[in-house]
């Protein structure tokens, strides 16, 4: 009897997982400084973990919620979004509550395509596609970014036939961020070709340049064939509550409720619960003071990161968005950079090439270690960089 499908172990591990383990394995010497996964680290407000906290000891706060999420974070969502974007949306029938949204990425082409058919993945991007494609026995289609253009799909080399796209902006692992302008001959691509798009905006808040990412769903032709994915782990620091929400058409909706239904049962209540309260605070386009001072914090960690790197002879540029610094390695080479940071410095970065064929010559760098890691990371690369001579 085999312990794991063929299926699954065609895959490979999740890069994050690897990364661990390859962490793991450096042995005894300085601190390990952390810039792999993006495991946001500030604390989440603390007027949410008191709710959360309140939620937990309601009488029925012990009860399972639905596949489609409370009623009371559905409502939350939806005029969260009518405030941030200025879209409608129906609570009811046109949002559903996530377990975190990597669950519904991975659910969506499973609710709307058959076994065998083509999703197009952007490459480089997020890992979880890829592998969620695969076990869907569906079949991934690299869709070549474009790195001149703000890494925009490059659709003259886009694959034919496939009936799904994932699009991600503000994006991992590049932290390019897409303007409506920029998404509209994706929109136009994906009507042409009769594409679905499901559009991962986990990132959507987390932007420093003053502007804020968009919804694709502000396309109104993108309304009909979108679903658009949102997370509260960036955003408010709740990665391991696990919550965030699709908005779409009901038809998809419906479905990717009905896939759900088989394998969970809804997030936790009472964490649902406290984050509906929570969302109300969103006024007036503006977050309150902690939710802001946090993303600006993570801001000054990618200044200071691509400043440090810069000045330590290793060129980098601050992104535009999310918690990612996407640096060209040295001679192109980003496996051998990441594991010369790891051996020589103990400083983990993600190899670009966990993000696809595409990520190869590129490390990540993500900020979710306070600036005296930075600094301290900077420090260890000038050393060597003053004992060597590389230029
Ligand atoms: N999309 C992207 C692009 C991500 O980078 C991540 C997490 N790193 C997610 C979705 C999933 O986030 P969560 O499941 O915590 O909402």
């Amino acid at each position: 009897m085999s312990a794991a499908s063929r299926l699954l172990g065609r895959l490979p591990p999740y890069p994050f997982l690897a990364l661990e383990q390859q962490a793991r394995s450096i042995g005894r010497g300085a601190p390990l400084l952390r810039f792999g996964i993006g495991d946001p680290d500030l604390p989440p407000p603390a007027a949410l973990a008191d709710a959360a906290r309140a939620a937990m000891r309601a009488p029925d706060g012990n009860r399972y919620s639905s596949s489609r999420g409370e009623g009371a974070l559905r409502t939350a969502f939806a005029r969260y979004f009518e405030r941030r974007f200025g879209v409608r949306v129906d609570p009811e029938s046109e949002v559903c509550v996530l377990v975190g949204s990597k669950e519904g990425l991975a659910a969506l082409p499973r609710a709307l395509l058959d076994p065998g058919d083509s999703v197009l993945v952007p490459d480089p991007g997020y890992p979880a596609y890829e592998n969620a494609v695969r076990l869907g026995r569906l079949r991934p289609r690299a869709l070549p970014l474009e790195p001149g253009r703000g890494w925009l799909p490059e659709w003259e080399r886009a694959p034919a036939g496939a009936g799904l796209v994932y699009l991600n902006y503000p994006n991992n692992p590049t932290g390019a961020v897409a303007t409506l302008d920029d998404l509209r001959p994706s929109v136009d691509h994906a009507r042409d070709h009769d594409l679905w798009i499901a559009y991962d905006n986990a990132y959507s808040e987390l932007t420093f340049s003053g502007a804020p990412a968009p919804s694709l769903l502000e396309i109104p032709a993108a309304r009909e064939r979108t679903v658009e994915f949102h997370s509260l782990s960036k955003t408010l620091g709740i990665p391991g509550w696990r919550l965030g929400f699709a908005v779409g058409p009901a038809a998809a909706i419906r479905a990717l409720v009905e896939l759900k239904s088989h394998s969970d049962s809804g997030a936790p209540t009472p964490l649902q619960r406290a984050a509906a309260s929570y969302l109300d605070r969103f006024h007036g386009g503006h977050w309150p003071a902690q939710v802001r001072r946090s993303i600006a914090e993570y801001g000054r960690r990618l200044d200071r990161l691509a400043r440090g790197l810069t000045l330590a002879g290793f060129p980098a540029r601050r992104p535009s968005g999310t918690l990612y610094l996407w640096q060209s390695a040295p001679e192109g080479d980003g496996a051998r950079f990441a594991e010369e940071l790891l051996a020589r410095h103990r400083v983990l970065v993600t190899p670009g090439a966990a993000f696809g064929h595409a990520g190869r010559p590129y490390v990540r760098w993500a900020v979710t270690s306070p600036r005296s890691a930075i600094d301290a990371a900077i420090g260890r690369l000038g050393t060597r960089r003053r004992g060597t001579s590389r230029t």
